[in-house]
């Protein structure tokens, strides 16, 4: 195992690799932008390094400057967290040739993965299942309509160089090909410098289930099950869980052969994600391979009980997996809540400002992945995920139950955050038959929007029995005063006495 590793990342995902180090007996080196001076992974390292100004493009992005930072510290090698440099080929070669390690596929896998068609055309050969469509960019509308006839509509546009649901188009018909195709390309060109479109079918309602992979260096890759992402607003995931309602053993044991075909077929090592489409009918089909550790890993961790980070070293350091794949398999409901400073009532507008009051929740099977505490500045230069809440629970139906409690327990005041927006999904009779797919959530909005507001917290509760206390000068009974859909009576007796402490002071 290494001595001392590097962390070029910051955030709940710094935090969780330093504490996969600790665990190991391996010391931790952070780095820090001049705005991250204070952030907790940089105090919780057991070094830390300036590597620039708050903007990433003058920090976490410059892999010169991180490199460096882990070869004056000594640090053998780099774990490059989601995000920033994790996928980016040049700098999984560039510390490969500084002659240090880095946590992570070769990067010859992740060129391999990088561009989609290029992916497309390489999991065509290896016999993996991708959506109907070509891989060669269109030349005109009336190509595209020849195509479409082959397809039948509904059919989707897609840039070959697309990231981010940028360049994306639904087709329905002949007659909107023709513009469609020109404001993909347009959007293609702006954003990724390549007006190449490809045409793809568009499969109406699936949901998106991913299966992790793990495989080390001496020719074993396992999979880890799958997790279900269709929570998502804008190809963003809101809400993870593991396993999926609509994957059954037999589907999981095909699916995840073959998500270790298409990581074979990269030449891949470590931990890795394969995203699909899984559709009405239980045909699946590929998507894209993540070539990192993702966001939604801890709902994986908690069932399986594999701690992918602490495996994502040992890999790195040579270490062969000691398990088969018949030793695995899930073990109770896992849920991840994604906490953001967005203000859900306002279109998800992200929200700034400094964290004055942090009350987070515990209790069991309750596991806080944060990168936040008491004073910490939430800015606009970076990502607004603040923390996942990660509940564990025996069925699905204890997880809803276990996450709701423990998010009704979490208070984060001084900036807009989305806890209230996870209190109506986990309250919405949809969300809790698994009633799902990737197009669920956004259609669902204005219901959700419109539903009884979730339960406050404790201390806004207080706040206001205080203030009506104050205005009535009188001894007011918190029954009476207080919204009563707004608190138990459990609640009542707490705010009773926290108010009797008040007015003490
Ligand atoms: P990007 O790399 O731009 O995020 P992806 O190929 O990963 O693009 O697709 C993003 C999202 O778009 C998917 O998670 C899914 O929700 C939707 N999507 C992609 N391809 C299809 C398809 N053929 N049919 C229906 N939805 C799709």
């Amino acid at each position: 195992m290494f001595d001392k590793i590097l962390i070029a990342n910051r955030g709940e995902i710094a935090l969780r690799v330093i504490r996969a180090c600790h665990e190991l007996g391996v010391e931790a080196v952070a780095v820090h932008s001049e705005a991250d001076a204070q952030a907790p992974h940089v105090r919780e390292a057991d070094e830390a390094i300036a590597i620039g100004p708050a903007p990433s493009a003058e920090s976490y992005l410059v892999g010169e400057r991180i490199i460096e930072a882990a070869l004056v510290t000594g640090a053998q090698a780099i774990h490059p967290g989601y995000g920033f440099l994790s996928e980016r080929a040049w700098f999984a070669r560039a510390v490969r040739e500084a002659g240090l390690v880095f946590i992570g596929p070769p990067a010859e896998a992740i060129e391999a993965m990088g561009s989609k068609t290029a992916a497309r055309q390489l999991m065509v050969d290896a016999g993996v299942p991708v959506v109907p469509g070509t891989a060669q960019p269109l030349r005109d509308a009336d190509e595209a309509r020849a195509l479409a006839a082959r397809y039948g509509y509904p059919v989707l546009l897609k840039a070959s160089a697309g990231g981010g649901g940028k360049g994306m188009r639904v087709v329905r018909s002949d007659a909107e090909m023709a513009s469609a195709l020109e404001s993909a390309q347009g959007e293609s060109r702006k954003a990724f410098g390549d007006d190449s479109v490809y045409v793809e079918k568009y499969i109406e309602g699936p949901r998106h289930v991913e299966i992790q992979v793990l495989g080390d260096r001496h020719g074993t890759m396992l999979h880890l099950g799958e997790r279900e992402c269709s929570v998502q607003r804008r190809h963003q995931k809101m809400i993870e869980e593991a396993p999926s309602v609509a994957v059954d053993a037999a589907l999981r044991a095909r699916m995840g052969a073959t998500a270790v075909d298409a990581a074979r077929a990269a030449g891949y090592e470590n931990a890795g994600t394969c995203e699909f489409l899984l559709d009405r009918d239980g045909a699946y089909y590929f998507l894209e391979m993540n070539t990192r550790i993702q966001v939604e890993h801890p709902v994986t961790e908690l069932v399986t009980g594999i701690d992918l980070v602490q495996w994502q070293l040992r890999i790195a350091a040579g270490e062969p997996l000691p398990f088969a794949q018949g030793d695995i398999a899930p073990r109770g409901w896992a849920m991840e809540c994604r906490i953001t400073s967005e203000d859900f009532a306002q279109g998800f507008l992200p929200s700034t400002g400094t964290i004055g009051w942090l009350r987070l929740p515990s209790g069991p099977g309750v596991r806080w992945d944060g990168g936040i505490e008491q004073g910490s500045e939430i800015s606009l230069y970076y990502d607004p995920m603040l923390a996942k809440l990660i509940v564990h629970a025996p069925t699905r139906e204890l997880a809803v139950a276990r996450m709701h409690r423990a998010l009704r327990e979490l208070e984060i005041e001084g900036i807009e955050t989305t806890r209230d927006f996870h209190l109506r999904v986990l309250e919405d009779e949809e969300f809790r038959r698994g009633d799902i797919s990737i197009q669920w959530l956004e259609a669902r909005l204005p219901s959700l929007l419109a539903a009884r507001p979730p339960y406050s917290g404790v201390r806004a509760a207080v706040i206001a029995a205080a203030l009506i206390a104050e205005r009535d000068r009188g001894t007011p009974s918190v029954a009476s005063t207080v919204a009563p859909a707004a608190i138990s009576s459990a609640d009542a007796w707490r705010i009773a006495a926290r108010r009797d402490a008040m007015r003490g002071a």
